[in-house]
Parts: C-alpha cells; structure tokens; sequence
C-alpha cells in the first residue's frame, strides 16, 4: 500500500487490473479511477461523458455550447446510458446560465464544475441541492477564492490546457505544487495530461485526480466533427498557442484563422478588432462544423502527442494501467 497525492494506492498486485485506488476525489464523487473528462463545448455530449463514467471515470456534460433545452436532453440521455455519478461543466459566463442551473438543480444531477468566472454566486445554491461542486482555476488567487466561497475541490489548469486558460501561463508543473501548499481542499490536475505517465507526475506534485480534455476529443464518442478529430490526430509538436488574452485567452490549432489574428497583432489592433475577426460561434464553425480554417479549433499541447482515435473506456484503462506501471517502475529506481 502506497501514499501519494494524499490518496492511497496499492501497489503490492502484478497487475493493474487488481488495483485498487482510493483519493478524496473518488470518495467525493463515488467513482473508481480518479480520471475526470473534461466538459468541453461542441465535444462533451451523453455519449462522452456516459462511456467515460461507465469506465469508472467521471463524465461531463459540456453545457456551455448546449442551449437550455439541449442542455435538458443531454443529462436525460446521460441518466439512461449510465448508472454511474457524472456531471456538467457550467462556464459561468453563459448568457442563459440562470437557466442552466435551474435544470440542472431540478433534474438532480449530482455534481457540478463551474470555471470561467467567480464561483461566489452560484456555489452556496448548487450545495444547498446537495451538488457537489468544483471550480476551474488557473492560479492561486482564484483557488483561494474558490476555497473561501465553499468548493469541494478545484481543477487547478496549468497553460498547456487547451481552450480558455488563464493569462499568467502558469504551467500544470508550476501551478500544481504552489497550490498544494496553500489549499487544502483537494485538487485536480488538468493541462497537458493525457497519458498514465502524465497522471502519474501531477499526483507526484499534490492532485488527487487528473481532468483530460484533448484525449478525450478523438474518440469515437466525442460530438466533434471528423474533420477537428483528424486536425488533432495531425498535430505535431508547437501546433498549438495560447492567443486572445485580450478577450478570452485561449489555446487553439494555429490555422487560417489563427493567421487572421496574428496579423492584427502584428499591425497593432485593438480589443475591437479582435472582437470583429473572432466574431460569434466560430468555435462551433470549427469543431462542429468541420471548418478547419475559419473555425476556433480549440485543444491543448499534448494534441502533438496523441495520435490516435480510440474509444473512451480504453483510454480511461490505459491511462490507470500507465499510472500503475510507471510507479512500479519509480519504486525500483
Ligand atoms: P460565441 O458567443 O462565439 O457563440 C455562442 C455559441 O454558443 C453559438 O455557437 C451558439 O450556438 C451557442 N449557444 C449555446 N447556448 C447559447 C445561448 N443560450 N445563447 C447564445 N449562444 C448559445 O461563443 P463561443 O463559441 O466562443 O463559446 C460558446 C460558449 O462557450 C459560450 O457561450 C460560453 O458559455 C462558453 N465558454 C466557455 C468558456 C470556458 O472556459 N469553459 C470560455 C468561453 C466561452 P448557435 O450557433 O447554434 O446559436
């Protein structure tokens, strides 16, 4: 038996698969791996979230491109697939979130993650209807915020992270252990993990479970186009930039429209000149709708690592079965 990150592992088996693994973040949302999918816009639908918490995972519903009434379908759809905890991600600038959290109370679901904006004003009303509810954060001030206003954990979201991220570029490697020493809520690692190794190193640092985004988009369950799927297969190394941080920082694919913007900022334009070339949905146009080059194609570092689809539950097994090895492999240095 083995202590790290605050969890409790064993170690003393041959095989992965009698693993057992225990954190205060599996306790808290009654799962057995401690491998959260990360509920991204025009990606994370029923079918994602449903597979990856039959894995044992935890899914989430990515509400933040779902408007209300979709939003109501999916967790119906997500109840019937699955009857194991999952949950919604509620970016707290969506124009309708009133709304969201309405339903969201109303149709029980268990567990909530708030990220993009202050989670002093939803927070007390998701715990009162017994949700567990956790924030994204991107540096310490915002953790300690979220740790004042009640949370039950944080995603701590280092820069590698794809899609909207924090302006200071704090990387998963920094922000993880500077956190750890002053929150004691528990904290979930998130920004370039995506394999066992990586999940091994943010538990090194303090996490008690990791949140994996772009692996988790090319699988056969992700509502993302094809075209986007074969986009982030592609990528190779430095294909990806944190760009934007003027209106909503954010790591994207550079493609056309990543050269429409570096050619603004090249000529000096303002705030409202980027607003004008990013316009509204393009983030749809891209990763729905298959636009490679005029679309927001949104997705992290490790985009240059992966390369290959795969269903949800193996990758949910073979990020615990490479967790399990590399820290057999560490107790034999
Ligand atoms: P845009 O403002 O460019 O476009 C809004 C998109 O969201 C449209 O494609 C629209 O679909 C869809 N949508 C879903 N529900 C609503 C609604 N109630 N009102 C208006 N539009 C809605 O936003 P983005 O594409 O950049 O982002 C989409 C959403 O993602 C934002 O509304 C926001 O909630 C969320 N977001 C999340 C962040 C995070 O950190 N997780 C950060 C930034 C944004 P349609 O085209 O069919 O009208």
């Amino acid at each position: 038996m083995g202590s790290i990150g605050g969890g409790i592992l064993d170690l003393t088996n041959d095989s992965f698969y009698y693993c057992t693994m225990q954190t205060r973040i599996t306790e808290l949302f009654g799962i057995d791996k401690p491998i959260i999918q990360a509920g991204m816009i025009w990606c994370s639908g029923w079918e994602l979230a449903s597979a990856v918490s039959n894995a044992g995972g935890l899914g989430l519903l990515g509400s933040g491109s779902m408007y209300p009434e979709v939003l109501i379908d999916q967790i119906k759809k997500c109840k019937e697939a699955t009857q194991k905890p999952f949950g919604v991600n509620v970016p707290l600038l969506y124009p309708d979130i009133d709304k969201h959290i309405a339903n969201i109370i109303d149709l029980g679901v268990p567990i909530v993650f708030t990220s993009a904006g202050n989670p002093a004003k939803y927070t007390a009303r998701l715990k009162e209807a017994g949700i567990k509810v956790v924030h994204v954060v991107s540096n310490l001030n915002f953790a300690q915020k979220s740790q004042d206003v009640g949370v039950d954990a944080i995603v701590a979201e280092g820069f590698e992270a794809g899609g909207h991220n924090g302006r200071e570029e704090t990387t998963t490697m920094c922000l993880i252990p500077m956190l750890k020493d002053k929150i004691d809520i528990p904290i979930i690692a998130a920004g370039g993990i995506g394999t066992g190794s990586t999940m091994a190193a943010a538990f090194c640092l303090g996490a008690e479970a990791v949140q994996v985004g772009s692996r988790f988009v090319i699988t056969p369950e992700s509502s993302a186009h094809e075209n986007f799927k074969q986009e982030v297969v592609n990528a190779k190394d430095g294909a990806t930039e944190l760009t934007l941080k003027e209106l909503t920082p954010v790591r994207l694919l550079k493609n056309a429209f990543y050269e429409q913007i570096k050619q603004a900022y090249d000529e000096d334009a303002g705030v409202s000149s980027l607003q004008e070339i990013l316009g509204r949905g393009r983030a749809k146009k891209g990763m729905f709708e298959g636009n490679m080059d005029e679309g927001e194609l949104e997705i992290g570092q490790i985009s240059a690592y992966i390369n290959q689809l795969k269903p949800a539950a193996t990758i949910v097994e073979e990020m615990m079965e490479g967790f399990y090895k590399t820290l057999k492999a560490l107790q034999t240095l």
